[in-house]
């Protein structure tokens, strides 16, 4: 039997930038160093969903995690994160090791150590000083508190990591 038992669950975009806000992806699809690092270690990978591509799509604009701090966008990530919540369970019941979660710093929804603030509010013809405003600071994005939520209420604790999003 040659399966290693061991998983880790990617953020969507380390697999898949092209769900990144348009013109912040730093790589053409996979981030192939960190990918291929798990490969090579026999870790098996679970993509996790993009929560900002499944709430705005594709043509969303960069926002901040005050933006994205609302009861909508709460619950819809932990809805796409259910399915997510039960693989671990059924996997740890059966011997299996979570190895790590790997998000994104500076991200709004999958920052796992900084994330990102500064919203002023306005129209669009505010987006310069929005931008100018915009900062990193500690904290998880959403997704992430929403994820280490759910897995807190199963008594469930896990390695968590990140890359930059830079
Ligand atoms: S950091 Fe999270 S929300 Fe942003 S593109 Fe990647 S998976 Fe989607």
């Amino acid at each position: 039997m040659k399966r290693s038992k061991r998983l880790v669950l990617l953020a969507h975009c380390i697999l898949n930038s092209n769900a990144k806000v348009v013109g912040l992806a730093q790589y053409a699809g996979a981030l192939e160093e960190l990918v291929c690092g798990h490969i090579r270690r026999g870790s098996g990978i679970i993509q996790l969903p993009c929560p900002e591509t499944t709430f705005l799509g594709l043509k969303r604009w960069g926002m901040t995690r005050e933006q994205y701090d609302t009861p909508f966008y709460r619950s819809h990530c932990r809805n796409i994160l259910q399915p997510y919540m039960q693989q671990i369970e059924d996997y740890l019941a059966n011997g299996y090791a979570i190895e790590e979660i790997v998000g994104v710093d500076g991200s709004p929804s999958c920052g796992v150590n900084l994330t990102c603030a500064g919203y002023c509010g306005g129209e669009m013809d505010d987006a310069a000083r929005q931008h100018n405003n915009l900062r990193e600071i500690s904290g998880r994005g959403i997704m992430m508190e929403v994820f280490v939520e759910m897995l807190a209420e199963k008594g469930i604790s896990a390695t968590l990591s990140a890359i930059s999003e830079k």
